[in-house]
């Protein structure tokens, strides 16, 4: 029997201990007291408190290898964030003789580093925009960036290279706001990568968003699942994902998958990983990076393949080969992710975090997942993301697919926090993503999205005021 700990929290963790149950080991479960409530402690077989945090603790590499060994697992899964990319852990896991469910600490090296990432696609010829080296410090950088706008004209992508989850990122329109940015745009990727380094790439105007899955065993097989599209983002960071891509020319996708595979044997990957694309309006594509991880939008991919892509990760980090070639992944079908945050899309998307989910009816029926770790009466922690819970609709056309979203979001009632829902009941209906046709671009083309009235009657004040009223009686000390 195996024992597996997931360093994770949130409805990733869950998502990855049914994987771990369902193959018949036991999950072990991590947790910072803020989360002392949460349904993964109750789901794993056994769980951890590794401190106080908040964060600090499921970021702290000593303590969650600490609890892996106290526990006596034999793997960590990292799920997505934390610790997931950071070359330091997958070593630190390797050097405890505990199994990483994800590939080598240098692949996560090499790959986490947009530069090196790069360089790496670039000899091996995958297309990329153009783009600068690291910027040199001081006056030295600035004149790197001139010299690079010179040449490619504006705008360009000031970007810090340890960047992720759309952070770190910003689109630079002239040569007074270049200046401006470099040093703030480097001061907040030390504070938040612990890394100052930025580099230019040229942007590329209204494109396309289209990622590559892609599996790799430990003894050079490869396949991809097929493509996602998750063009509909806000800050950068996405919100609706969607498989496979909407893009009619097959040839087109059929390539964009065959790059993928090249950019993975080019970096040497290990299990499942992304890789990300942007595709012009002449359908040209571009290596954007590769996520070394389990992404949020796996969902949508295993619900047109059928394959349990969490339960292959484990498979493949405990040796084994993979289980299927290439020609026996089908894609079926379409699917939609929408993520249901705890934020307040009428106001810039700000978090809403603190609060208690004082109702709590989720949709469910035929071609519908709900991936989330919500419960009614449950008070979100401020101090984590907001994403709440994951939507995935299957159908077998595209707008069969849209209309179960739209009869699951007139379903789901989430009371206490502003949620992302009314903004996607308006979205579902709105005539250009009923055909398919978006680019990251989107939400800036469509402000009307953002027209709704929030639902606030009296029913659900009262409501809410109970659930405080029962939290506040269950916690005596919370705040
Ligand atoms: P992260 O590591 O934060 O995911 P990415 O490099 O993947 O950063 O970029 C995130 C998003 O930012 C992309 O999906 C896209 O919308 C936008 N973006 C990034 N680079 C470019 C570019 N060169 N041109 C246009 N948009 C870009
Ligand atoms: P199992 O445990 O059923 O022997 P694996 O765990 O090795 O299968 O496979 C991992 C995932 O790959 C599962 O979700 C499974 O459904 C899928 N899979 C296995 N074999 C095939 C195949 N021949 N074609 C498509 N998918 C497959
Ligand atoms: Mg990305």
């Amino acid at each position: 029997m195996k024992k597996i700990l997931v360093a994770n929290r949130g409805e990733i963790a869950l998502r990855i201990i049914r994987a771990i149950q369902e193959l018949g080991y036991a999950a072990v479960a991590i947790y910072e007291t803020p989360d002392a409530e949460a349904l993964h402690i109750r789901t794993a077989d056994e769980a951890i408190w590794i401190g106080n945090g908040p964060r600090c603790d499921y970021l702290n590499i000593e303590k969650v290898v600490l609890a892996a060994k106290k526990a006596g697992a034999d793997a960590i899964h990292p799920g997505y964030g934390f610790l997931a990319e950071n070359p330091d852990f997958s070593q630190a896991c390797e050097e405890a003789g505990i199994t990483f469910i994800g590939p080598s600490a240098e692949v996560i090296h090499n790959l986490g580093d947009k530069v090196i990432a790069r360089r790496i696609m670039q000899e091996a010829g995958i297309p990329m925009v153009p783009g600068t080296p690291n910027l040199a410090a001081g006056e030295e950088g600035v004149k790197q960036a001139l010299a690079f706008t010179a040449q490619h004209g504006y705008p360009v992508m000031l970007k810090a290279t340890a960047g992720g989850g759309g952070r770190g990122i910003r689109r630079i329109e002239n040569e007074k706001q270049l200046k401006a940015e470099i040093p703030v745009a480097r001061a907040e990727a030390k504070a938040a990568f612990n890394n100052d380094a930025v580099y230019l790439e040229k942007v590329v105007l209204d494109p396309k968003h289209v990622e590559v899955q892609i599996i790799g065993d430990k003894y050079g097989n490869y396949v991809h699942l097929g493509t996602r599209d998750c063009s509909i983002q806000r800050r950068n960071q996405k919100l609706v994902e969607i498989a496979p891509s909407l893009i009619q020319d097959q040839g087109l996708l059929g390539r964009i998958c065959a790059t993928a595979i090249k950019a993975a044997q080019a970096s040497n990957y290990t299990n499942a990983g992304t890789v990300e694309f942007l595709v012009d309006k002449d359908h040209n594509f571009y290596f954007m990076e590769i996520n070394t991880r389990l992404q949020v939008e796996h969902t949508v991919t295993e619900m047109i393949t059928g394959i349990d892509i969490v339960r292959t990760q484990i498979k493949l980090a405990l040796g084994r080969p993979l289980s299927f070639r290439q020609e026996d992944v089908h894609l079926r079908g379409h699917a939609i992710e929408m993520r249901i945050n705890a934020e307040d899309p009428q106001n810039n998307f700000m978090p809403e975090g603190g609060k208690t989910v004082s109702v709590y009816r989720s949709p469910g029926g035929y071609g519908v997942r709900l991936d989330g770790f919500v419960y009614q009466g449950f008070t979100i922690p401020e101090v984590y993301d907001s994403l709440l819970v994951k939507l995935t609709v299957f159908g077998f056309s595209w707008n069969e697919t849209v209309d179960r979203l739209r009869r699951c979001l007139n379903n789901f009632v989430i009371v206490g926090p502003k949620t992302t829902i009314p903004f996607y009941l308006n979205l579902v209906v709105d005539p250009d993503f009923k055909e398919g046709d978006f680019t990251t671009s989107y939400l800036d083309t469509h402000p009307q999205l953002l027209e709704y009235k929030e639902q606030d009657d009296e029913g659900n004040k009262l409501a809410r005021l109970i659930a405080e009223i029962h939290y506040k009686r269950e916690n005596p000390y919370a705040i």
